[in-house]
């Protein structure tokens, strides 16, 4: 590698851990507080357990993991998630610096498309939600890189948005009919289906990300994946004595999958269904 391409991705890694540490504040207070609690609002880094707010070492994960993992107000141990985020966040944006091949807008476009989904995929795999307030500013973000793309423009990416919510939705009322069937059976509520009301606004930031007809690449890797997934996951659970065929798993970071799979690597995509 030459010299400058080798400052670059240490740039690219210092770039993707400010993102890493803007990720974890926003996944920490943008989902509401508690069942019932009102909306997440945005405050000063603070510890979750009490509220206390951060040192300045102990806004980043890093700077956590030298002041001995524990809050110095109540104690309450740091979680990995935040390390986790701020490390894959690092290695993603360093990574990007090769993938935009040296043009600052490409590179832009894939950070915010990154820190989107990675936003989404954290706060989905912690609260089971997909929130209205990040979908939205989302949807608008997306919508301005597809603006900017070359190969997008806004047409297809609102087709592809439009296609992906109709369809997600479509499989979302399958699911309710299902659940009230079961219900029916059961005689008591299934608490969750295969798809939310979550998952149907993602499919709509999917398509937005990868227009149309990606949209339906992108979806089908997603579903795809996530099955292998929903299988593997059930063969350990049936190994482990521990199975419930009702046991509900988080769709939303594999949607999320199929749409950064086509967004970053649509050439070698391209290439699996040409051979297909
Ligand atoms: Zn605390």
């Amino acid at each position: 590698m030459r010299a400058m391409s080798v400052l670059y991705v240490i740039l690219g890694a210092i770039l993707g851990w400010l993102a890493g540490i803007l990720v974890n504040l926003l996944a920490d207070d943008l989902p509401p507080v508690g069942e019932e609690g009102g909306v997440g609002r945005l405050r000063r880094p603070h510890c979750r357990s009490c509220g206390a707010g951060h040192t300045r070492l102990r806004v980043t994960a890093v700077g956590r993991l030298m002041s001995g993992r524990r809050c110095p107000a109540c104690g309450t141990p740091d979680g990995w998630r935040p390390l986790v985020v701020e490390i894959g966040f690092a290695l993603a944006f360093a990574w990007l610096t090769q993938w935009a091949e040296g043009d600052p807008v490409r590179y832009g476009l894939g950070a915010v498309v990154a820190l989107i989904y990675g936003l989404i995929c954290v706060i989905d795999i912690e609260h089971r939600l997909i929130l209205w307030r990040t979908v939205w500013v989302s949807a608008v973000a997306l919508l301005a890189v597809a603006l900017l793309r070359s190969d997008m423009g806004w047409q297809k990416a609102l087709w592809g948005g439009a296609v992906g919510f109709a369809l997600v939705f479509g499989v979302f009322l399958l699911g309710q009919a299902y659940a009230a069937w079961v219900a029916r059976r059961r005689g008591q509520p299934l608490e969750e289906v295969a798809f939310g009301g979550g998952d149907v606004n993602l499919a709509a930031l999917v398509g937005l990300t990868v227009g149309w007809p990606g949209v339906l690449v992108a979806l089908f890797i997603g579903i795809f994946v996530g099955g292998a997934f929903a299988i593997v996951f059930m063969l350990v659970q049936l190994a482990r004595r521990r199975y419930d065929p009702h046991q509900p798993i988080a769709y939303g970071p594999f949607l999320a999958i199929g749409a950064l799979v086509l967004f970053f690597f649509a050439p070698l995509v391209r290439g699996w269904l040409g051979a297909a």
